[in-house]
């Protein structure tokens, strides 16, 4: 089965490098929050050009920390979208928030600045947009409105690690930026990691205090916090895959050039692509009215094409019930029935891709 996403070939690139890593660590006796993450922190803080990188535990930690830390919570509504993974949802909740779920547009599946002003209340604090699929949700509209509602905003950027809209990487954009380093992600460690970025020092030092009980000088708790840190193991894998997240961005881009060639002029809609902005294709979502049958015949030719997302957030059993804001979202709704994830990593091979497109072209002409 060719895989939409492959952490395992990843591990294979990296072999020799990361075994050391992980030697090392066992060796130094640090664990957790040591040297490694420190210097870690350090490179992922100048490469995506912020101030402070503060190592965190997943994504939805780090999103649920950087809402905490700059006084979200009880009372207190985020705007983000309904079309993205739970975790950016849950995360809201976790903060105590009540999350407010707009549409996307839906030629870049990221929020619609438009859909904002109309559900912006005295409660509204910050809006998270999520730069799905590995592009930019369109920060200018949003920080302009942001700006003028006094809104905080915090970059979901769990599939965008690495990307660039106008000469500056996504994450240093606006008030915070959250990352994951879940497996499968652009970055992607061997368990679960994630890390805020932000330049204000205030911040910072508040996120480093939440992250680990509060403590403003060891077992000394000033404010109350949890417990959501970056281990060592994973800082020493990151960093060695930090060095090659752009060449390997760079290699996701040309695998979605050869799609767009092949595929765009068939019945598939292929991803928009933003003309200030690059996109590092976290995934590479094809559009099609006949999705299921696409689907099912893609995977019965050993190509495991996935979905994301099959049922938007505010359609979900958990959230359906009892959230605020529009009811019916009807592009995240269309999108949702047609959208259709091909495989997608730096490791995939030509003759890989070259099957994906084959198989497309063969579905494109026998139901036409
Ligand atoms: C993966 C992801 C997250 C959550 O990250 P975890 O590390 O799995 O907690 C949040 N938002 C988006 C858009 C994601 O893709």
């Amino acid at each position: 089965m060719i895989l939409c996403s492959n952490p395992k070939a990843q591990f294979e690139t990296f072999r020799v490098e990361i075994q050391k890593a992980i030697e090392d660590v066992l060796e130094s006796g640090y664990y957790v929050l040591g040297p490694r993450t420190k210097a870690f922190e350090t490179e992922f803080a100048q490469y995506i050009g912020t101030r402070h990188a503060v190592g965190v535990g997943s994504g939805t930690e780090a999103l649920h920390l950087a809402l905490v830390a700059l006084g979200v919570g009880p009372g207190d509504q985020v705007i983000t979208t309904s079309h993205t993974a739970v975790a950016t949802v849950a995360a809201i909740e976790l903060a105590g928030a009540t999350p407010v779920l707009v549409d996307i547009d839906p030629q870049t599946y990221t929020l619609d600045p438009t859909a904002i002003e109309s559900v912006v209340t005295s409660k509204t604090k910050a809006i998270i947009p999520v730069h799905l699929y590995g592009q930019a949700a369109d920060m200018d509209a949003i920080l302009k409105i942001a700006r003028s509602n006094g809104l905080k905003v915090v970059e979901d950027c769990a599939q965008c690690t690495g990307a660039v809209t106008k000469g500056l990487r996504l994450g240093s954009l606006a008030d915070a930026g959250c990352f994951s380093f879940y497996p499968t992600k652009n970055l992607g460690a061997l368990g679960d990691g994630g890390m805020v970025v932000c330049s204000d020092d205030t911040l910072a030092e508040r996120l480093r205090e939440l992250r680990e009980y509060g403590w403003k000088d060891r077992y000394v708790s000033r404010v109350a916090g949890w417990n959501s840190r970056l281990d060592e193991m994973q800082s020493a894998i990151l960093s060695v895959k930090l060095k090659n997240l752009d060449s390997d961005n760079q290699k996701r881009r040309l695998i979605a050039q050869f799609y767009e060639v092949a595929l765009g002029k068939l019945e598939y809609q292929t991803p928009y692509t933003r003309k200030d902005s690059d996109h590092v294709y976290h995934l590479y979502v094809i559009r099609t009215e006949r999705r299921d049958e696409c689907q099912a015949f893609l995977r019965e030719n050993g190509v495991g094409a996935l979905i994301h997302y099959p049922v938007p957030i505010h359609q979900q059993p958990a959230y359906s019930q009892r959230l605020v804001g529009p009811k019916t979202l009807p592009n995240t709704e269309k999108a949702a029935k047609e959208i259709l994830s091909l495989p997608i990593y730096p490791e995939l091979q030509q003759c890989e891709i070259q099957k994906v497109v084959d198989l497309l072209t063969r579905f494109a002409s026998t139901h036409p």
